[in-house]
């Protein structure tokens, strides 16, 4: 296990002392009205588990509310969508039976079938409904959430009896056409795979004790640490990759073929909380990602990403720009610890 050149990393303790590492650069430059110099700052912060780096920038309106009439947006690309009711049985792929002799998983109103566009050797969506064709953020129930995060559970779980071979299981959403959805109706999507993604791989490589470290000075330092829900524990990104972005870690059980039915509408609970302050902070699109690796990895917590993405709009700015998608360094202007005010003590009740 390689640790990067951590200056703190030695697998020999027990544990870490945990930094917040952090620089402030300023800039300067001369109003273009008044002529005068003007300073800004950026913050720049290491993540304490992976190493990226994250730019704060001074807010200014990045991330604007959404105005855009999705419901009437809705009922125009509705006639052609395959996954409402009256098409999901035609138009979407079955699972092979080697995987599941049914072809689709069901749990309550959630139906799982195979991606039609495959991004692993075991793709899959999972719509929350056929009827919710238009699912705004407000709306998403922790039943919903719970079904829909059920049947991901069971399809890694089918996977992993049928192909020993893969076993790292990811859980993840593309929630509207900015975060890369190509269709409309709400989503997830599970990839079960022989190879990690890039970040399943980082994350795997820390070592336990940095994990343990993270979460208890982030408890200690209350800046970021939103509460927990019984076995979660849901923060603020110290140094986010996206917009407003949250984290929780999930103790005990590294991958989502581990959560058993109590686990999953405990974490249904948590996203619904955390969607909910999204929708009152003007959000409706958003990527999540729960990183699994493989079951039984000594010390990893199963733990996930939540990021608002920008809203859809004519004209829209994308939230991702060069430095995401070419520096893997995130800039954001909503400063995590303003966030955390905006959550308030909605996990902590
Ligand atoms: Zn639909």
């Amino acid at each position: 296990m390689s640790c990067r050149g951590w200056p703190s990393c030695d697998h020999s303790r027990a544990s870490y002392a945990m930094e917040f590492s952090r620089h402030v650069l300023t800039a300067e430059m001369l109003d273009p009205g008044t002529k005068r110099l003007v300073r800004s700052s950026i913050d720049v912060r290491i993540d304490p588990l992976t190493g990226h780096s994250s730019r704060i920038v001074s807010e200014r309106g990045l991330m604007p509310s959404s105005d855009f009439d999705l419901a009437a947006f809705a009922r125009e690309n509705q006639p052609r969508c395959p996954f409402c009711p009256e098409r999901i049985e035609s138009l979407t792929p079955r699972l092979p039976s080697s995987v599941h002799p049914d072809g689709r998983i069901a749990c309550g109103e959630a139906i799982l079938f195979a991606n039609l566009h495959a991004y692993s050797s075991h793709s899959c969506v999972s719509v929350y409904s056929p009827r919710l064709h238009y699912l705004p953020l407000r709306e998403m129930t922790e039943r919903l959430l719970a079904d829909n995060l059920l049947t991901q559970v069971a399809h890694a779980k089918a996977v992993f009896a049928a192909d020993p071979q893969s076993r790292w299981a990811s859980i993840n959403a593309n929630h509207m056409l900015p975060s890369g959805s190509s269709l409309f109706h709400p989503h997830l999507q599970g990839i079960v795979d022989s190879q990690p993604t890039t970040l399943q791989r980082m994350l795997a490589e820390v070592p336990a004790a940095r994990f343990e470290g993270y979460l208890r000075a982030e408890r200690r330092a209350g800046e970021r640490y939103l509460g927990d829900t019984g076995r979660i524990e849901w923060l603020v990104s110290f140094a986010p990759i996206a917009p407003a972005e949250l984290r929780a870690f999930i103790r005990g059980i590294s991958s989502p073929v581990e959560l058993d039915e109590e686990l999953a509408v405990e974490l249904a609970h948590g996203l619904a909380l955390a969607l909910g302050a999204y929708a009152e902070m003007g959000f409706e699109s958003f990527n999540l990602a729960l990183y699994g690796a493989p079951p039984g990895l000594d010390g990893y917590p199963l733990n996930l990403r939540l990021a608002a993405r920008s809203n859809l709009r004519a004209f829209y700015r994308s939230d991702s720009t060069f430095l995401e998608r070419l520096h893997w360094e995130g800039a954001v202007d909503l400063v995590p610890e303003t966030i955390t005010e905006r959550i308030g003590g909605r996990f902590r009740s």
